[in-house]
């Protein structure tokens, strides 16, 4: 590089300044930290990215009864729907193939369910806890990537992609961000993190992750962290987690706390969240098989890491 193009380079460099913005969006707080040339630059920043969450929110939320996802409840003529709702169905399809149906987002009936459980402190009947099983389970929902629509084979389906949308989210802000010219940011929705080039002059954005005492920089990457011991409920002893078992239809009763590092928020959100369910003999070995993405599983009695983790731990 010429001593003039090096100059140029350190200049810009110089002049970028750190920004930060935080702003409630899909029931928690999305927090975007920038670099940017001037406060109006990163200002119209914020701005863009944030819309872009809100608009993905008013898409996405199943809490929202008139959101796109919460209208698509079609029996027998398939319903087109948009871009990203089918992104997120596509991707929420591809990992429960992957995982056997640990990861779900036809969950609908049951994740609905729970949370009347936790607002009446109550556990579901039987009978209910049948019924909403029979209403769930991709086998049941058809895609259709020729013309981006949702079929499912039962009445009263329900989406819910609560385990992937706020990573997915992140990267969709992300890209907003760089496409304004913002090369490095860090956009985070609680436990699902997603960054693009690493702050002037540093190797990473520094992430701190609960089971390892180093924070570990990273860029042009995105970590999730997932845990059964956030909203859970106790009954008779037992506490059940926000996170389903497909299988039974109950709150996960294990503990655990699953943290993912993908290339894309989606990605990191939607398998830390699967995790949980694998369980890490399970999802050890799944993640292994995916290029790019290593975890990091915590439960009462170890911590175990995928093989591709041992970078990050030291
Ligand atoms: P996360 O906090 O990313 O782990 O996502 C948890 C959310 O994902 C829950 O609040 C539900 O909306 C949804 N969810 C619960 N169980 C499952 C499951 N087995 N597969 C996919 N999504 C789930
Ligand atoms: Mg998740």
């Amino acid at each position: 590089m010429s001593s003039n193009a090096t100059l140029v380079l350190f200049l810009a460099s110089s002049t970028l300044q750190p920004y930060e913005a935080v702003e409630p969006h899909m029931g928690t707080l999305f927090r975007i930290k920038l670099y940017a040339a001037s406060e109006q630059q990163a200002k119209r920043a914020f701005q863009a990215a944030f819309s872009r969450i809100a608009q993905l929110d008013e898409t996405l939320s199943d809490y929202r009864a008139e959101s796109e996802l919460s209208r698509v409840t079609t029996v027998a003529t398939p319903v087109h729907v948009s871009d990203n709702l089918f992104a997120v169905l596509s991707k929420g399809e591809w990992l429960a193939e992957q995982t056997d149906g640990a990861f779900d987002v036809t969950l609908g009936p049951l994740t609905h369910l729970w949370r009347q459980t936790r607002r009446e402190r109550r556990l579901p009947s039987p009978e209910l806890l049948k019924n909403a099983l029979e209403r769930s389970g991709f086998r049941k929902m058809h895609l259709d990537a020729a013309i981006h629509s949702v079929r499912f084979d039962a009445p009263g389906m329900q989406l819910d992609v609560g385990g992937i949308a706020k990573g997915y989210a992140a990267d969709e802000a992300l890209a907003v961000l760089t496409k304004l010219g913002i090369r490095s940011a860090l956009v985070a929705a609680s436990g699902d993190l997603a960054f693009s080039d690493a702050p002037p002059g540093e190797k990473g954005w520094k992430i701190g992750i609960d089971a390892l005492e180093h924070a570990i920089p990273l860029a042009n990457a995105a970590v999730s962290t997932s845990g059964s011991s956030e909203q859970n409920f106790m009954a008779n002893g037992v506490r059940y987690s926000h996170i389903i078992d497909p299988k039974t239809g109950l709150g996960l009763t294990t503990n655990i706390t699953t943290s993912v590092i993908a290339p894309h928020g989606i990605d990191a959100d939607g398998l830390a969240t699967a995790l949980n369910v694998l369980g890490p003999e399970r999802g050890l070995a799944f993640i292994d098989t995916l290029p790019g993405v290593a975890a990091i599983i915590a439960t009462g009695e170890k911590v175990v890491e995928s093989a591709s983790f041992h970078r990050f731990s030291r």
